[in-house]
């Protein structure tokens, strides 16, 4: 996710007008934002189309992490603005910490969200305008609840039912149910991530019944048109 802290917000729903949002596009490769909940295939879906079609696959979390490593312009503006308690003894960012100090307290958590979320952004049109395949797949598990919604082409939400996702969840990062269900009410909820996809991949059963879904979403995106053509 952009940063975990983020979470407790439900902000607005995308218009869902997918012709609004590859017009607005200005570079030629196609950006589809992939999103769903803790535990509901994500990466298991972004995974299968790096492995069958070579789609290259911007990670938010990967990136959100980056930024706030020793010596980057974020970490250097949180401990200008939170002090440097917020660091290890190694002088990385306490995360735990950090998401203790702002979880209760809507203005650090915003103060937060102002220092990371533009280098998170900036990483993310970086690693965009690096991709030469005619698409790529950005995967922020909060476009739910997050206002910018401009930089996607199209919205993918990997949809399961709730009780299938929170036994993945558990058995993947061996977490207490009431945890899992913690985690899952910060998270926007099933209906308004549905509400913003462009498209949905149902991932209820086995794996193998995504291989065709994601094959036929690789064709339409092959199929759409960029901003430059
Ligand atoms: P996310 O990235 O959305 O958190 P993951 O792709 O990591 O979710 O999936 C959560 C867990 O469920 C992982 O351990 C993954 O291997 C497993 N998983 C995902 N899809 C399936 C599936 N269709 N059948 C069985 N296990 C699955």
């Amino acid at each position: 996710m952009i940063f975990p802290v983020v979470s407790t917000h439900n902000f607005l729903k995308a218009s869902g007008d997918n012709l609004t949002r590859s017009i607005k596009r200005s570079g030629s490769t196609f950006v589809v934002g992939v999103t769903g909940g803790i535990g509901s295939g994500k990466t298991t879906v972004c995974n299968l189309f790096h492995e069958l079609f070579g789609i290259p696959i911007i990670d938010a979390d990967i990136i959100a992490k980056d930024v706030v490593k020793k010596n980057q312009p974020a970490l250097q503006a949180i401990v200008a603005e939170f002090g440097d308690s917020i660091l290890t003894e190694s002088g990385e960012l306490d995360r735990p910490k950090v998401k203790k100090l702002v979880f209760s307290d809507p203005t650090r958590r915003k103060i937060l969200e102002r220092i990371v979320h533009p280098e998170v952004r900036k990483e993310m049109n970086v690693q965009i305008s690096r991709v030469s395949a005619s698409y790529c797949l950005l995967s922020v598990p909060l476009i739910a609840e997050s206002t910018n919604k401009s930089m996607f082409d199209r919205i993918l939400v990997v949809d399961c039912d709730e009780k299938i996702q929170m036994e993945r969840v558990i058995s993947r990062d061996k977490l207490a149910n009431e945890t899992v269900v913690a985690i899952m009410n910060t998270q926007a909820s099933r209906k308004d991530r549905l509400a913003i996809a462009d498209d949905i991949i149902v991932n209820n059963g086995p794996t193998s019944q995504l291989n065709d879904q994601v094959q036929s979403l690789h064709e339409t995106y092959q199929a759409l048109p960029t901003a430059d053509n």
